[in-house]
């Protein structure tokens, strides 16, 4: 499987990190070694001194697709969750100067912790979802659905366009502002609609 990330999905992030705002949607993958699941505890690495948690709506794919069309891109997803976008933002603002790719800043062991799925259907309506982040108890992240760049159908068409999606494959599509650091002994918890989706804790 596949773990794609859209960045600078959210006017405000974009703000917050001194980017500009892209005219297509930037595209970066994780390995499957990133991923965290059912809890899995977050083992901060040593090579860094500033990982940042971001919180993202994540969807799974359940069909086999190229080249999508935007109008049939919902036939593609019925699965959403949260996932944690786990970054070395030191390494990576070293990488951004030079102009190198970023894999190590944001594709380490364990930088992908995923919650539970819902299944779409249950959820009111796709572009108005509410999602936050707390840690140690306290909210550091809000979004919604509403205020990304570039929707899921969008997302799922650009990125079809350059590779195949197959089940499974995750979609990580961009953090809100309130991005920062995290340290061991840290506790995560994701929100959907105020219910617990996720749950990490750096070790
Ligand atoms: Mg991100």
């Amino acid at each position: 499987m596949k773990i794609f990330c859209i960045g600078r999905n959210y006017a405000d992030h974009i703000k917050e990190l001194s980017n500009a705002i892209p005219d297509a949607p930037v595209i970066f993958m994780k390995p499957d070694t990133a991923l965290l699941k059912d809890s899995e505890p977050f083992y901060h690495p040593s090579f860094s001194d500033d990982i940042h948690y971001e919180v993202e709506l994540v969807i799974r794919i359940n069909r086999v697709g190229k080249k999508i069309q935007q109008e049939y891109a919902p036939k593609y997803y019925q699965e959403i969750g949260l996932g944690i976008d786990f970054t070395a933002r030191d390494i990576q603002s070293i990488q951004k100067q030079k102009g190198l790719p970023w894999e190590i800043a944001k594709g380490f062991d364990g930088s992908a912790p995923i919650g539970s799925f819902i299944m779409l259907e249950k959820i009111k309506d796709i572009k108005n979802i509410n999602f936050s982040l707390h840690i140690n108890g306290i909210a550091v992240q809000h979004g919604n659905s509403n205020l990304m760049i570039n929707s899921f159908d969008f997302m799922i068409h650009y990125i079809s366009q350059y590779f195949t999606l197959k089940v499974g494959d995750l979609i990580f599509t961009g953090t809100p502002a309130g991005v920062g650091k995290v340290s061991i002994g840290d506790v995560l918890e994701g929100f959907i609609e105020g219910e617990k989706m996720l749950h990490c804790e750096v070790k």
